[in-house]
C-alpha cells in the first residue's frame, strides 16, 4: 500500500493550493475537482513534459489538436455508441447505483470477471456471495443492464434526435478520422506516429478515489502507425518508452509499478494484446497507463462507415494496406496522483517535521523562490524575483511569515531552491541559495542566479 491515506494526499492538495473541490461554495460537485494555483503549474509542466518526450522529442511522431464533439458516426464506426458500455445495477431499496463488475471486485479482487463476463454470471456471483448493498446493506437488487457511458447534448436550437452530439469519450478517434490528412499533408512515411492531449468525458457510474476517476478528464494518447509485422516489436518499444518516461524522467519507483498483461479471452474488441502499467495507489493497484495494439480495426472500421479509403500506399511495394496502430494512453489527473503519491513526503528535520514534494526540477511548479529576511528588504529581492521572471523561470516570492516557515511551504510545493537576500546581500551582492532535497546552503553572486539555476539542472 502507498504511504499515505487518500484522505492524507487531498488535505493536503487542497491546502497547499494543488486541487479543491469543484464548485464548493455551493457544496460541491461529486466526483469534480479543480486545479488551484500550484496544481495548474504543475498539471501544465506534465503535459509539457510529456509532449516533450513523447512527440516532439520523437524522429517520427508528430501532434494534433482535434475536436471534442465529433460527428456522431465516428461512434458508430468505433463501437462505442453499441458497447462503451459498463453493467448497471441498482439498489431498489435505498436507490443507489453501482457498476456490477467493481463491486464485486472491490470484495472479492482475486475471481476472475471482465467486460466480457455476461450479466448471468455476474448476477449469480451476487447471489451466491449475497453481496448486499455497500451503502444501505439490503439485498434488494435490480437486474443487471447496460449503461452507455458516453455524455450526450444537442447542436443548435432543436433538441431532437438528429441533433444529438456526444463529448468523446476518448481521444484517439479523433487521430484515427484524421489519419490520411495529417499523412498527405506532411508527407509521412508509415511508421509514424500522432500524439495529442485533450479533455475526455465519460459519465462513469462509479467514479471516486479523487482524481483517479472522474467523470471529465483529460488524456495524453499517441497512435503509433506501423507495418502490421512490426506491431509487435513496435508494442514492445512504445513499452519501454513509457518505462523510460516513468522512471528516468519521473523518477518512479519500480516497486510502485507492476505490468498487468490481458488474458486473450478479455481483450477488448480492438485489441490483440493489451498491458495495463498498474500503480500502488492509496486504494490498491490500479491501471494507471494503457497499452493496445489496436490493429487495423479503428482505420478498418472509419473505412466502412465512412466509405472513404484509408489505406496508405506503400512507396516501396505500391500497394495499399491498412497500418496496424500500438496506443499508449493515460490519463493526465491519474498521472498526477500517481505522481503526487510518489514523491510527497513527510521527514524528521531536527525535532520538527517537513512536508516535501520531491519533484523532477522539470515538473516543479515553482524553479525557485525569492525571500526576503525582512520587510526591509523587499525592494532589492524584488529585483531578483523580476530578473528570475525575465529569464523564464517560474519563481514565487515569499515575504510572510519566519524565514522557516517559509521554507516549509516552499518544500511542501516542491520548490527546488530558496533565494534569501539578507542584511550583508546589500554589502556582498550575494544571497543564500538552499536546496530542496538537501537542505543544504551555499552564498552565490547575485549577478550569476541564472547561470546557477541553469546549470544545476542541466
Ligand atoms: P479503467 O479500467 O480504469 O476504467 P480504461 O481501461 O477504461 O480505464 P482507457 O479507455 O484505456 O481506460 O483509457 C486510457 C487511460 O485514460 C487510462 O489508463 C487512465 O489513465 C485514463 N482514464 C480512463 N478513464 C478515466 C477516468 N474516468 N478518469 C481519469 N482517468 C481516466
Amino acid at each position: 500500500m502507498s504511504k499515505f491515506t487518500q484522505d492524507k494526499i487531498v488535505n493536503y492538495l487542497k491546502n497547499y493550493g494543488f486541487v479543491f473541490p469543484c464548485s464548493e461554495i455551493y457544496n460541491g460537485l461529486a466526483n469534480a475537482w479543480d486545479y488551484g494555483p500550484v496544481g495548474v503549474l504543475l498539471k501544465n509542466n506534465l503535459k509539457a513534459l510529456w509532449w516533450s518526450y513523447f512527440v516532439t522529442g520523437q524522429r517520427n511522431m508528430v501532434g494534433l489538436d482535434s475536436s471534442i464533439l465529433l460527428n456522431p458516426d465516428v461512434w458508430k464506426a468505433s463501437g462505442h455508441l453499441s458497447s462503451f458500455t459498463d453493467p448497471l445495477i441498482d439498489c431498489k431499496a435505498c436507490k443507489q447505483r453501482f457498476r456490477v463488475d467493481k463491486l464485486i471486485l472491490s470484495l472479492y479482487p482475486d475471481l476472475k470477471i471482465n467486460e466480457k463476463t455476461s450479466f448471468n454470471d455476474l448476477l449469480k456471483i451476487i447471489k451466491d456471495k449475497h453481496i448486499t448493498c455497500p451503502s444501505c446493506k439490503k439485498f434488494a437488487w435490480t437486474e443487471i443492464r447496460n449503461f452507455n457511458l458516453m455524455f450526450q447534448t444537442y447542436q443548435g436550437v432543436v433538441n431532437d434526435k438528429k441533433s444529438v452530439l456526444y463529448l468523446r469519450p476518448e481521444t484517439a478517434q479523433g487521430i484515427f478520422i484524421n489519419f490520411v490528412n495529417i499523412q498527405r499533408s506532411l508527407h509521412l512515411k508509415v511508421p509514424f506516429g500522432v500524439g495529442q492531449i485533450g479533455k475526455a468525458f465519460r459519465n462513469e457510474i462509479t467514479p471516486g478515489n479523487f482524481i483517479f476517476r472522474t467523470r471529465e478528464f483529460e488524456q495524453m494518447e499517441i497512435e503509433f502507425f506501423c507495418y502490421p509485422k512490426d506491431s509487435e516489436k513496435s508494442f514492445e518499444v512504445w513499452l519501454e518508452k513509457i518505462k523510460g518516461f516513468l522512471y528516468k524522467h519521473l523518477m518512479f519507483s519500480k516497486t510502485n509499478i507492476k505490468l498487468h498483461e490481458h488474458a486473450k479471452a478479455d481483450l477488448s474488441h480492438y485489441s490483440s494484446r493489451t498491458i495495463d502499467i498498474e500503480y500502488n495507489f492509496p486504494h490498491g493497484w490500479s491501471e494507471l497507463w494503457g497499452l493496445a495494439n489496436r490493429t487495423d480495426f479503428d482505420l478498418l472500421s472509419h473505412e466502412k462507415y465512412s466509405k472513404k479509403t484509408l489505406a496508405y500506399l506503400d512507396p516501396k511495394t505500391n500497394k495499399r494496406f491498412i497500418p496496424y496502430v500500438i496506443e499508449p494512453s493515460v490519463g493526465v489527473e491519474r498521472l498526477l496522483y500517481a505522481l503526487i503519491c510518489e514523491k510527497y513526503a513527510i521527514e524528521k528535520v531536527g525535532n520538527d517535521e517537513r512536508e516535501v514534494l520531491h519533484l523532477p526540477y522539470a515538473l516543479c511548479p515553482y524553479k525557485v523562490a525569492v525571500l526576503p529576511l525582512s520587510n526591509k528588504l523587499e525592494k532589492q529581492a524584488n529585483k531578483i524575483f523580476e530578473q528570475i521572471l525575465k529569464a523564464n523561470l517560474s519563481c514565487a516570492f515569499d515575504i510572510t511569515g519566519s524565514i522557516g516557515k517559509r521554507y516549509r511551504r516552499q518544500d511542501a510545493i516542491g520548490t527546488m531552491y530558496c533565494l534569501t537576500y539578507d542584511f550583508d546581500s546589500d554589502k556582498d551582492h550575494c544571497v543564500t541559495i538552499r536546496n530542496r532535497d538537501s537542505m543544504k546552503q551555499e552564498r552565490i553572486k547575485i549577478s550569476e542566479i541564472i547561470a546557477y539555476l541553469n546549470k544545476a539542472n542541466k
